[in-house]
């Protein structure tokens, strides 16, 4: 009873959980639940972490024209793309590029500026299909806001897999999986974990105290802490606690987040994310100016 109770009161409680059943356009390409927004009540809870979309699984028919969205810039921060189903190409104008397919995960830092687009690819546009993703909007620190550029095309290959419960895997994309290391560089320290169960499981991962967590459920449930989610749920849990433990049902699909805080003031502004308000106006005027570059 005594051991029981150490592991209870080690483990992480969910701060706030919920759904967002609507979905939204972005471009013609991505048709999105807007799962993660900057907003004064939720930054502290979610830092490093900026935003998050998800495109559910959606049928796209064959089409000459690539859909997605056309050339638009970003400033001081990372965008993250996870591509479940279907293949996302990227351009933009430090000269990174790539296309990413099932399990591959694109990293760009915007850094100090980039233009780029993201459209479906050439190959996934005549072919039609079912397309789903996740991006992933990840904050840098003050001191590295104006980086430069940089991206970091991850493919499925370069991922560590970690066998876990009976019929359960962990991708490790981000960070370190008890020694396991992640291929992405992150300005921070981060985790970020795929993780996946054929048949229910019972799964613990541990996770340093005072860091944020946050799981998307993409596919089956989960009880956690005697409670049940369900898929498309998002959870944000408190920054006490050192695990979290859960069950997993047949084909379980989930994204672990996790990160240390950036306990900076931060701006975002459409597409830029600063520390002032001095910054966003800087961002637009050197955007307007060319700054950033073109495709
Ligand atoms: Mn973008």
């Amino acid at each position: 009873m005594k051991l029981q109770a150490n592991k209870e009161s080690k483990a992480k409680s969910v701060k706030f959980t919920y759904m967002v059943k609507e979905k939204h356009w972005v471009g013609d390409g991505f048709h999105v639940h807007g799962l993660l927004r900057p907003s004064h009540g939720i930054n502290k809870y979610i830092s490093p972490f900026i935003l998050m979309d998800y495109a559910s699984p959606k049928h796209f028919s064959p089409s000459n024209k690539p859909k997605g969205v056309g050339q638009h810039p970003h400033r001081g921060f990372e965008t993250v793309t996870f591509s479940y189903q279907g293949e996302v190409e990227h351009r933009d104008s430090s000269g990174g590029g790539g296309i990413i397919t099932s399990g591959d995960v694109q990293w760009m830092t915007a850094g100090k500026g980039v233009v780029h687009d993201e459209f479906h690819s050439e190959e996934f546009s005549q072919k039609g299909g079912v397309f789903e993703m996740v991006q992933l909007w990840v904050n840098l620190p003050k001191k590295y806001k104006m980086t430069d550029p940089k991206y970091q095309g991850l493919s499925s290959q370069d991922i560590p897999k970690i066998q876990l419960g009976n019929t359960s895997e962990l991708r490790v994309i981000a960070g370190d999986f008890g020694g396991t290391k992640g291929p992405a560089t992150t300005f921070t320290k981060i985790n970020i974990f795929d993780l996946s169960s054929n048949e229910g499981d019972r799964l613990s991962i541990s996770l340093d105290k005072g860091t944020n967590t946050i799981l998307l459920i993409l596919r089956g449930e989960i009880t956690l802490n005697h409670k049940q989610y369900e898929d498309q749920s998002i959870l944000i849990f408190d920054q006490e606690g050192e695990e979290i433990n859960f069950e997993t049902s047949k084909k379980f699909r989930g994204l672990l987040l996790n990160g240390e805080p950036i306990e900076e003031p931060m701006v975002a502004h459409g597409p830029f994310v600063m520390n002032t308000k001095q910054e966003i106006n800087e961002a637009i005027q050197d955007y307007q100016n060319g700054k950033m570059g073109n495709l």
